[in-house]
């Protein structure tokens, strides 16, 4: 989304707009599709200037789709993603300004359009976690059945504490 730097006044103004994921989808297209976006996310955001320094901030929201690493199953999440960008003429600085880590979310603008969208994608790409888990209390697939742990107990629970007593358990069950 651009925004048109005459536009924005010193009174915050209030937008709430959709932004297309499309862009961001062969990012998460890796060898395992671990997250897929809806179609679009709705992004809510305050925007204001003090001088020449432009400030947006905001939250995106939609839900998420991941497939979860330890159950394989498919769930469902809200992205809920807040942000603050403060873009700075390009100007007044100057080539390589020295940068505190606390401006880290300091951009610059040239002309007179400032676009929200690369900042988003890479936030929202910073957002997901590493690995997903549908739930911190998961218990997974039984590694021997494949059972999923969630919806149904399976019998190999016991041959899992000493894996010389599991050799044992079967070879009775063939005597
Ligand atoms: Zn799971
Ligand atoms: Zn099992």
């Amino acid at each position: 989304m651009k925004f048109r730097v005459h536009d924005i006044e010193a009174a915050a103004k209030e937008l709430r707009y959709e932004e297309p994921t499309q862009e961001l989808a062969p990012l998460l297209a890796r060898p395992v599709a671990d997250f897929s976006l809806p179609p679009k996310l709705t992004v809510n955001v305050n925007y204001y200037r003090a001088g020449n320094d432009l400030f947006f901030e905001g939250r995106v929201d939609g839900d998420v789709k991941g497939t979860c690493s330890r159950c394989l199953e498919e769930y469902t999440f809200p992205l809920a993603l807040e942000f603050t960008f403060v873009f700075a003429p390009h100007s007044e600085r100057n080539p390589e300004p020295d940068l505190e880590e606390d401006d880290a979310d300091l951009s610059f603008y040239e002309g007179d359009e400032v676009d929200l969208s690369p900042l988003l994608r890479d936030q929202i790409l910073l957002a997901l976690p590493t690995r997903p888990i549908c739930s911190e209390s998961c218990a997974g697939l039984c590694p021997q059945c494949g059972a999923n742990r969630n919806v149904t107990s399976c019998d190999c629970h016991a041959e899992e504490g000493d894996p010389r007593l599991a050799i044992l358990r079967k070879l009775k069950v063939r005597a």
